[in-house]
């Protein structure tokens, strides 16, 4: 399905921007849309093409190999290392968990932030199953606080469609527990929010601010360019909070399900700017700045 939404904004995105693509799964391993340009040329494309600064990439268990051996053949290529959250699709033990940890900690230097994982009450959909990423989620945060690395996190609340009817009352199915879970957690942990990068950040919109406030980072993705659901996120965050992302291949700025690439993380720069009515220059600089700070890149 690749149908376009009436929903774009009415400035083009420009080429010559300091790019910075904060959360994709470039290069994919095995891809699930057909790319439409190969690995290299996707680099090309961000570095040579455009002014990108640098990609960060997530990896999982399946990917980690992969995703190191190209950061390690490629320049301005860093890498997170990230846990799928359980769900009726992806069935985890506490074993897997614990090899996650112990590569967490016996190779912090191959990586610069952990993550994605988090919370999908989405695709988590018993109750049960939800009380399982709490407890995992929770369990990540504390095992590896003390190796003071940042966090990308993957925080998707529940829709309507999502609600378990087993339990039609349960607090697991309002539309912003993922957020109140997550944010709780943090808190009792100590991490500090400026250690934190809320990826992908899905809202609800009045959550942005909020977050922002507390020290929190808040992830645009370039799909914000043409879908109202991901711009509406965007007012009452300051610039300093603001981080960009594609996601590649998935949050194409302007299609549905189509195959996006890490240099269309300048949609997500014009987005920011046609939101806030200021340069795409000036936003692109920020956030590069932004994420020099959040990721400890040089
Ligand atoms: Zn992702």
């Amino acid at each position: 399905m690749q149908r376009n939404r009436n929903e774009v904004i009415p400035i083009k995105p420009e080429n010559d921007l300091p790019l910075v693509d904060c959360h994709n799964h470039f290069p994919d391993k095995e891809p699930y849309r057909k790319p439409t340009h190969s690995d290299e040329e996707q680099y090309d494309f961000f570095f040579n093409q455009h002014k990108g600064q640098f990609i960060i990439s997530s990896a999982s268990d399946w990917d980690y190999d992969y995703i190191q051996n190209y950061i390690q053949a490629h320049e301005n290529k860093y890498m997170t290392m990230g846990y799928n959250i359980p769900s009726e699709r992806y069935n985890r033990s506490f074993e897997d968990l614990k090899v996650f940890v112990d590569f967490l900690k016996n190779n912090k230097d191959k990586y610069v932030a952990i993550g994605e994982f988090g919370l999908d009450f989405h695709h988590g959909k018993s109750i049960k199953m939800r009380e399982t990423q709490v407890e995992v989620f929770q369990k990540i945060i504390k095992e590896t606080k003390s190796l003071n690395k940042p966090y990308a996190l993957h925080v998707r609340n529940p829709t309507q469609r999502n609600i378990d009817q087993n339990f039609p009352n349960h607090e697991y199915n309002q539309r912003d527990i993922c957020n109140r879970i997550v944010l709780e957690k943090l808190v009792e942990e100590q991490i500090p929010p400026e250690r934190v990068m809320w990826h992908c950040f899905s809202g609800p919109a009045e959550w942005g601010p909020k977050l922002a406030e507390k020290g929190y980072y808040i992830s645009i993705p370039s799909s914000a360019y043409g879908f109202k659901r991901w711009r509406r996120n965007i007012p009452g965050v300051p610039i300093e909070n603001l981080l960009t992302e594609t996601d590649a291949c998935l949050q194409h700025p302007f299609r549905m399900g189509a195959y996006n690439t890490p240099a269309n993380v300048k949609y997500s720069i014009a987005a920011i700017a046609y939101v806030n009515e200021i340069d795409q220059l000036e936003v692109a600089k920020k956030v590069l700045e932004n994420a020099r700070r959040f990721f400890g890149v040089k």
